[in-house]
């Protein structure tokens, strides 16, 4: 890298706070000039045409013209792009790339476009949370254990290139500059990141942490559910990869040639650290504080720990011990929305300032108006402390009024922007009849559950649900993967707890009448939701983007086959 290309991405995180300060601080007008670049920049496409925008770039045509959209409604032009079309659809410039956003919830990977401009300001949401985490957190010069994962990057039928967007972003040259302008560039080689195997990946990930274990100071990933994922690995793995280290040689679990030539320039052997990792293995009681005893200089756990990825808190404060966990950012293959400014929050309580410069946001409040209509959307710096809200997006790459599907709630204002408290997706995950429970409201019931297998030293490590309608009435059926074996006194009892645990009075009030039938719990054999992940990732998901499916809908049959057929018992509630 050229020093002028080096100077271009370096930066002062004082600096940076400061112009964030001085943006946030005049929220409305940012958010004005933000539409109307977007607008100038793309006033000439069709779609913007279409609608008759006529090049106008204010707010109140804006809204006037363009209709509110989902992405089914964007999919003609979208994949008008994908198929090699290149005159100017949705934007000015022709895309070039596609993103494959994880579309867990409907079972099929969806495309986005992506550009330039998503580029830059996903290094802008980055720069601005380490601005502010390391003012509370500083970092020297060391390194991040990152379990990043590019998925398969493929050529669409119009020649576009397509992956992932986590994909897209760790491939671009910009990305790793950044990292290494925040002082922490990832352990592992590029090999690594991008092989073609998860599991191969995964596996020299853990190994260049160890053999770097004095410089590791931060360990990260998308989503925190890659770091659980990673250090159940290691429980399973931490004697093979002592005996790579004694060594000096790689597994022959490791296949793919060009991750096993980049693993011998660093892999040599070192008995004395394969005895000192041995020891602290042995030494961890049921794996307690697991990686600041592998990484004594570690300053923080970092990710997206919201969300989806809140069950995965109790594991991953186990393996993090004293260590604090620092939630990421927030936003989406779409685009980006909001930065972690207040690092020192614990996950459940994050907010996500949202960065007025980098799209134009506009919110859907949830309650209805009187006449029973959806509320008419409402700008960034008009919204209401304590209300939830849909978001909506206006992007540089080709979306314009775009319901992302995502619900909010606004907790308060940096400057004049809001900070936002991600609460759920929007749609409803299971409903049979006046119902309602969002993957929150699961989230919280299988929480209650699994309290009683707490006290009886056992966890959940994953879940998901879905409605079984083939039953008159229908019902609910909750899959849960133990750690360990639990009577069926327990699982009667964690069963009747799930039923319990519903507090939607559409629920409640349909199960006393039997609208509803009794609340199913079934328990899956060990390694289903790993099954559930590979079979994504064979679809062309990131393990990066992973998020577990919370309910699995009835076109998803591949996850309801991989789901039914690892049934090993079942249990119906006797609750109400
Ligand atoms: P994807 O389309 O795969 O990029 O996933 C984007 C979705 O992930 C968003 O629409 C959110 O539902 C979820 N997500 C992203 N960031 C966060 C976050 N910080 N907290 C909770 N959920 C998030």
């Amino acid at each position: 890298m050229g020093i002028l290309e080096e100077m271009a991405v370096f930066f002062d995180p004082e600096d940076l706070i400061a112009e964030f300060e001085a943006m946030t601080r005049d929220a409305e007008r940012v958010q004005k000039e933000t539409l109307k670049r977007i607008l100038e920049e793309n006033g000439g496409t069709e779609y913007l045409k279409k609608w008759g925008l006529l090049g106008k770039t204010d707010q109140e045509s804006f809204k006037a013209c363009i209709p509110l959209v989902t992405h089914e409604d964007l999919e003609p032009y979208i994949n008008r792009i994908v198929d090699g079309d290149d005159s100017p659809i949705l934007t000015g410039k022709p895309i070039t790339t596609i993103s494959l956003s994880s579309g867990t919830t409907r079972g099929m990977p969806k495309f986005v476009p992506f550009n330039d401009e998503l580029m830059e300001s996903t290094m802008q949401i980055y720069k601005t949370s380490y601005s502010f985490r390391n003012r509370e957190f500083p970092v020297g010069n060391g390194k991040c254990l990152q379990f990043i994962y590019g998925s398969r990057q493929f050529k669409t039928k119009g020649g576009l290139a397509a992956g992932t967007a986590t994909t897209n972003v760790y491939r671009n040259p910009l990305f790793k500059k950044t990292m290494k302008a925040m002082q922490t560039p990832c352990c592992s080689p590029d090999e690594v990141i991008f092989g073609p195997d998860f599991h191969q990946s995964l596996y020299c990930h853990l190994l260049c942490g160890l053999i770097l274990r004095e410089e590791v100071q931060v360990i990260s990933s998308t989503f925190a559910h890659s770091i659980v994922h990673a250090f159940r690995t290691f429980e399973q793995f931490w004697e093979e990869l002592c005996t790579d280290i004694r060594e000096g040689v790689l597994s022959s679990r490791i296949s793919v040639p060009s991750i096993r030539t980049a693993m011998s320039k660093l892999l040599k052997p070192n008995p004395e650290l394969a005895d000192l990792i041995y020891k602290k293995c042995q030494g961890l009681s049921n794996w307690y504080g697991l990686i600041p005893e592998l990484f004594p200089n570690t300053r923080y756990i970092y990710g997206i720990m919201t969300g989806s990825m809140e069950p995965y808190l109790t594991k991953l404060r186990h393996y993090a011990g004293v260590l604090p966990l620092l939630s990421a950012d927030y936003g989406s293959s779409e685009g980006w929305i909001g930065a972690n400014v207040n690092p020192k929050l614990p996950p459940e309580s994050a907010t996500f300032a949202v960065l007025p410069n980098i799209g134009y946001f506009e919110f859907i409040p949830l309650h209805q108006t009187l006449d029973g209509l959806e509320a008419k959307p409402v700008g960034l710096t008009e919204v209401k402390v304590g209300e939830d809200y849909e978001v909506v997006v206006t992007s540089f790459a080709g979306l314009y009024r775009y319901r992302l599907g995502d619900v909010v709630k606004v907790k308060g204002f940096h400057n004049s922007t809001p900070e936002l408290q991600f609460i759920c997706r929007r749609n409803l995950l299971l409903t049979i009849n006046i119902d309602k429970n969002t993957e929150k409201d699961l989230q919280l019931a299988v929480e209650a559950a699994s309290q009683v297998l707490a006290e009886n030293m056992l966890e959940v490590v994953d879940f998901t649900s879905r409605v079984d309608s083939s039953t008159e009435p229908g019902h609910y059926v909750i899959f849960w993967e133990m750690s360990g074996d639990a009577s069926d006194d327990i699982l009667e009892q964690c069963c009747n707890c799930l039923d319990k645990s519903f507090l939607d009075a559409g629920y409640v009030s349909s199960r006393k009448v039997k609208a509803i039938g009794a609340l199913e719990l079934r328990i899956v054999k060990r390694g289903t939701f790993h099954k559930i992940l590979d079979h994504y990732v064979g679809l062309g998901a990131a393990v990066s983007q992973f998020k577990t499916p919370r309910c699995v809908g009835p076109s998803n049959t591949r996850v309801l086959q991989i789901l039914c057929n690892n049934v090993v018992k079942s249990y119906f509630s006797t609750a109400f």
